[in-house]
């Protein structure tokens, strides 16, 4: 194997080179600033407290994987994993209904969960008031991870299998050769190295800036407190000593942003309650001077009157206890809450992988060590990838912002289609004054305003009159039936989208389709004018992303992406395609252009009387796409559809845009079309059976799997083309639709058919068109159209059926014009 360092000794460090000596891979140093084996990072002080129920279905997974690993790293003598379960209880009946939400999402990826009564809670917990709680979330298999026994148990086997561990001694920078590193500088000297991996929790965003990557992390004070001895507690508590002497689970109580685990006869109490406190790395060892480790600020016990009044009244036991010591520990908070894995996109050899929680550090090692060593991280990291955010979102002042909402959230009940609320207008597309003028209710995407619904089509409701249920509270948070009515007018008449969110780059260059060929699953030497849908695969054969090719010149391709991490991506493989002599360039066009989509019957009166283009069916057809001017400004024409209607994506530079769209609405305006948002389109798309990355497939799934294998092409050769035909179809995509009309979903629900938990929704809108849910779902390949399957939203079942893949056009008339 390459000689590999990692930085940091942490749990995170630790347990990457126990897991890439156990894929082989036996030089492994890793390197810590402090004393081994409590190096005085956030692990060396952790609580351990491990609840794998995550409404993310990766963390979840990585928790699950943590536990499964340190369960099989316990013995008598080294108690990594001590399995009391968890609790988490409800003081409030809007806590009780998130409880049953997030038992929901439980059984969707997997994990055991039952939603209890008071007195089951009670039972679990000797020390709770039973009359203080309406009820509970029991997970047993959660429980209390102990992190140094953890590191020192992986250290040993690291070390037995190879691997060397360096205390006091600090990574000063790191040493590179053209686009790949050879080793670290450290105050005790230079190592040689072919990969360097940086495992420095908080320190994270210090360590990417060697090599000039910026690592979205802030880290963050927050409050632990131990009691002293609690009588309660000592009855309960288990003979064992240290990390391991509980028998009682571990508890939350996020309605007070509290929680708690057993240590003995004391109890361990952790708050959230308290004001984000950013920690300045530039202060740090000043700050934390005289403390017992750098990770560990002054702890102000005063700060903890209100906390400790709160638990003194759920767990009345410590109302003859005192708090005995406390400190603000540190550790690092992301503007989005997940983790930071995987490559430096333009520098070869060097990893991240930090903002890790001891819950998903082993998983996290484990996918982080597939992914070196064999390519591919074996789940879906697509939100939990370092270069998953645009730049705009990598100001400080942004990634500070939204990292404490993050913390200020962590226990809060978040609506899955809620909005950040710090940070906006990061990057606005050039047509944002107009949508504001009419009533635009925005959403965020990579940073980007993009409206979801226009409350100036208020009255469309009248026009377009949808007949539907009395929906649930829940349901109709972050939304507006005008969603219904602008769906309802695009297929009736057509309707104009801002598609500036969609993220397009230009690849130019004389060997720009001999390059960008491989990397998709269709033959790009098409002539110009084609347009191809495509995806890009790993070698595995996982769908790493979807992609619209428009061939707009012999050496000119427009390329629509899903984000930051395909330009990224595709970037990267470029620059090494260009160190090889190709003539190949990419450039991001997205801020510097406009897009625009027509869609509807009517789409020809609007923008034909604009243009010399012959826009008939016949004239510019389904997948082909022409420059030309439209309204006097030169424009990119793409007959492509992502909702199901006849008309293009129009792309225009962005000083011209505000014009086109003048000149758009004017002819809309004659037709009846009116400008409608994502939250219409998002509805016409799933009726349609059009997929989402990132939400409906990921890099975990086949084509075969996501109903996606008409995007192959038989006779191209391309990454992942022989893992594809061979790969076997675990699971498949299914579209559900309910059996009635109140039936409602947000995505992440689970599924089950017969009375098993077989699978869980992906997206799900109310149709319009079908008067009915519709939705897609993971499920077994086996489930065929026609097959019962019921979905639960908040604990209920509602019946559906398995649907054909396509529900509204299956031929394919309405887009073909
Ligand atoms: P660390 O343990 O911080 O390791 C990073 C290491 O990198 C450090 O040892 C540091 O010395 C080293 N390093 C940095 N820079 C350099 C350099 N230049 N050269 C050499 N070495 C360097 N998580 C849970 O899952 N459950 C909990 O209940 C929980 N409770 C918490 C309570 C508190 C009070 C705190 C502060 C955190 C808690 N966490 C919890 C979070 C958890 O502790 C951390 O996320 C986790 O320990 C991070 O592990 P790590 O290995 O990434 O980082």
């Amino acid at each position: 194997g390459p000689r590999v360092v990692v930085i940091g000794a942490g749990i995170v460090g630790t347990s990457l080179a126990d897991e890439l000596v156990l894929r082989g891979w036996g030089d492994v140093t890793v390197i810590d600033r402090g004393p081994l084996p409590a190096a005085g990072g956030s692990s060396s002080h952790a609580p351990g407290l491990v609840f794998a129920t995550n409404v993310s279905r990766t963390l979840s997974d990585l928790a699950a994987a943590t536990v499964e690993k340190f369960r099989g790293l316990t013995s008598e003598a080294d108690l990594c994993f001590n399995a009391v379960g968890g609790l988490e209880i409800a003081t409030t009946p809007a806590r009780l209904d998130e409880l049953h939400r997030k038992a929901g999402w439980a059984a969707a990826w997997g994990r055991r969960a039952r939603v209890v009564d008071a007195d089951e809670c009670a039972r679990l917990h000797p020390l709770l008031d039973r009359d203080v709680v309406l009820g509970g979330l029991h997970t047993p298999d959660d429980g209390l991870a102990d992190a140094l026994t953890c590191i020192a148990v992986q250290r040993r086997r690291a070390e037995a299998g190879g691997a060397r561990f360096l205390g006091d001694t600090c990574v000063l920078g790191v040493l590179t050769s053209g686009d790949h590193v050879v080793g670290v500088r450290t105050d005790a000297g230079v190592l040689d190295a072919d990969i360097v991996v940086s495992c420095g929790g908080f320190w994270g965003a210090q360590l990417g800036g060697m090599v000039g990557l910026t690592v979205p992390l802030v880290p963050m004070g927050h409050d632990y407190v131990t009691t002293t001895p609690v009588p309660g507690a000592r009855a309960i508590a288990d003979r064992r000593s240290g990390h391991a002497a509980a028998t009682a689970p571990i508890l939350r109580h996020q309605d007070a942003d509290l929680y708690y685990r057993q240590h003995g006869d004391r109890i361990g109490i952790g708050w959230y309650g308290h004001d984000p406190v950013v920690v300045d790395m530039a202060t740090l060892y000043d700050d934390t001077a005289g403390q017992p480790m750098p990770s560990m600020l002054p702890f102000d016990p005063r700060s903890f009157d209100d906390p400790w009044r709160e638990s003194q009244r759920v767990l009345p036991a410590l109302r003859d206890a005192e708090i005995g010591d406390g400190f603000t520990g540190i550790f690092s908070f992301t503007p989005d809450g997940g983790p930071m894995l995987g490559p430096h996109p333009y520098l070869a050899g060097f990893w991240v992988a930090e903002a890790i929680w001891v819950t998903q550090s082993a998983g996290a090692a484990s996918a982080v060590a597939d992914w070196m060593v064999h390519g591919t991280p074996g789940v879906d990291v697509s939100g939990c990838d370092v270069s998953r955010f645009a730049d705009a979102e990598l100001s400080a002042e942004a990634v500070v912002a939204r990292s404490s909402r993050a913390f200020v959230e962590v226990y809060d009940i978040v609506h899955p289609r809620a909005q950040p609320r710090d940070a906006r207008d990061l990057r606005t597309s050039a047509l944002h004054a107009d949508h504001l003028r009419r009533g635009a209710h925005l959403g965020v995407s990579h940073g980007l305003e993009r409206p979801l619904w226009f409350g100036s089509n208020a009255a469309l409701r009248e026009r377009f009159t949808v007949d539907t249920p009395a929906f649930p509270e829940w349901f109709t948070r972050e939304w507006s039936p005008i969603v219904l009515s602008e769906a309802v007018a695009t297929r009736a008449v057509g309707a104009m989208y801002d598609m500036s969110s969609l993220t397009r780059v230009e690849v130019t260059g004389t060997d720009a389709v001999a390059v960008l060929g491989p990397l998709v699953t269709r033959d790009l030497d098409r002539p110009v004018g084609a347009v191809v849908y495509a995806l890009m695969l790993d070698e595995s054969g996982g769908i790493l992303s979807d992609v619209t090719v428009a061939r707009l010149g012999d050496d000119r391709l427009l390329v629509g992406v899903n984000g930051p991490l395909d330009v990224t991506r595709l970037g990267a493989a470029i620059c090494r395609a260009r160190a090889d002599g190709a003539d190949v360039a990419i450039s991001e066009i997205t801020d510097d252009t406009t897009c625009v989509g027509v869609w509807g019957p009517r789409a020809g009166e609007i923008v034909g009387p604009l243009t010399d283009l012959d826009l008939s069916p016949e004239g510019l057809r389904y997948y082909r796409c022409a420059e030309t001017t439209i309204a006097g400004v030169p424009a990119v024409v793409s007959r492509v559809s992502y909702v199901g209607e006849f008309g293009w994506e129009i792309s225009t530079r962005r000083c011209d845009a505000v014009r086109l769209a003048d000149a758009l609405s004017e002819r809309a305006e004659y037709v009846g079309a009116v400008w409608a948002g994502r939250g219409a389109m998002d509805c016409l798309r799933i009726e349609k059976g059009y997929r989402s990355w990132g939400t409906d497939m990921s890099r975990t799934d086949s084509p075969h799997e996501a109903g996606l294998a008409f995007a192959v092409g038989k006779e191209h050769d391309f990454v992942g083309r022989s893992a594809v035909r061979e790969r076997p179809v675990r699971r498949r995509l299914h579209t559900i639709v309910a059996d009635d009309p109140a039936t409602v979903m947000l995505g992440g629900e689970p599924m089950r058919h017969d009375g098993s938990d077989v699978g869980y929704v992906t997206s799900a809108t109310w149709s319009p068109t079908l008067g009915r849910t519709i939705a897609y779902a993971w499920g077994p390949d086996e489930l065929r159209p026609g097959d019962a399957v019921d979905v639960d939203w908040f604990g209920t079942p509602q019946a559906l059926q398995i649907a054909p893949p396509v529900s509204v056009d299956p031929e394919n008339r309405r887009v073909k014009g």
